[in-house]
């Protein structure tokens, strides 16, 4: 018999689990992802290339203006450091389930081209002083006076702009296409800008009453480089000198969205809110439903999911045959070791 990983008497939260419990509210795939533990046996880990990304970045943001290798360069390591063991952990699977190398190639070279770009345009950022990098944090989550989770996740950093003087969270986003206009609603770094300020404060980083004032999307775009010839402008040109009718979109963005006090505790009573609906879900007293859309189609539980819906126990035949069992929250609980 399959049991439940997740105790709903010590229940862990997470920023992805808590996607997933959004994705598909009310949420079949956060119950079987993160309650039971099933992972898709073929997919090495979803989040791999954005996880490089933010992990070149945080060693490239170090306290004040110092900064350290070329995140490139660490995107290269950590990127060979990391197909090696997925090789290794691979390699003694069924074929169905060895690595892509031609995905893994591709998305060695793309994440150089984006982060050799990214220092291209933002140089060393000498207006940044970061004043708190790249680190794991667990706080507890609190309704009606009570302990009720845990909330782990890890925040991309926090400086201060020498032009206007103020402190902002930064938070790295990597996108096939750059979408600011839902910005201002973000719970990922809205629950990270809610939570910072005192932390920081508590720790004695940020003064009593010095408050962080937003937060920078600093989005990098998935694309490689174009290397046509540019004009004094930034407009691609043709080989003839015209400019070109295709101009791609920007590769990088950066958006500042300021937060009031009054979010602070929206975003603290909306986590609480949730947390309160899984613990219901995960004990049995509010029913587990699912979204059915036609997104289903994308869902690693769509066949799973099918047959539960036909009933009968058919279902868990499969998710035993396409999904191996283990704790979602390992990586956080080591971390937080
Ligand atoms: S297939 Fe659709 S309804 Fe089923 S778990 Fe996935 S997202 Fe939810």
């Amino acid at each position: 018999m399959v049991t439940q990983i997740l105790d709903p008497n010590e229940l862990i939260v997470t920023t992805s689990s808590r996607s997933a419990f959004r994705r598909c509210p009310l949420p079949q795939k956060w119950y079987w992802q993160y309650v039971m533990g099933y992972k898709e046996k073929n997919v090495a880990d979803a989040l791999f290339f954005g996880i490089g990304i933010h992990e070149a970045l945080a060693e490239w943001y170090l306290l004040g203006r110092k900064r350290g290798p070329h995140p490139a360069d660490t995107f290269a390591k950590w990127h060979g450091d990391e197909v090696r063991e997925i090789r290794a952990n691979y390699a003694d699977r069924d074929s169905e389930y060895g690595i892509d190398e031609a995905k893994y190639e591709n998305s060695l070279d793309l994440g150089i081209s984006m982060l050799e770009g990214y220092i291209d345009e933002y140089g060393r950022d000498p207006d940044w002083s970061v004043i708190a990098i790249e680190r794991p944090f667990k706080v507890r989550v609190i309704k009606d006076g009570k302990v009720i989770a845990y909330f782990m996740s890890t925040w991309d950093g926090v400086y201060r702009d020498r032009r206007d003087d103020r402190i902002y969270l930064m938070e790295h986003k990597t996108a096939a296409q750059i979408q600011l206009a839902y910005l201002e609603l973000d719970d990922q770094g809205g629950i990270y800008w809610a939570l910072a300020g005192s932390i920081l404060r508590s720790e004695g980083v940020l003064k009593e009453g010095e408050e962080i004032a937003g937060i920078t999307y600093n989005f990098l775009r998935k694309s490689v480089a174009d290397e046509r010839p540019r004009n004094a402008g930034g407009e691609y040109l043709n080989k003839n000198g015209t400019v070109s009718k295709k101009q791609p979109p920007d590769r990088y963005v950066r958006e500042l969205v300021e937060r009031s006090a009054r979010e602070r505790k929206t975003q603290m009573d909306r986590l609480a809110d949730e947390v309160w609906l899984m613990k219901g879900m995960i004990e049995g007293t509010i029913p587990v439903t699912k979204n059915t859309t036609k997104e289903c189609s994308f869902c690693p539980f769509f066949l799973s999911c099918k047959m539960h819906e036909r009933g009968g126990n058919a279902y868990k035949s499969v998710l035993k045959a396409d999904f191996t069992i283990s704790n979602p929250f390992d990586r956080y609980l080591k971390s937080a070791a």
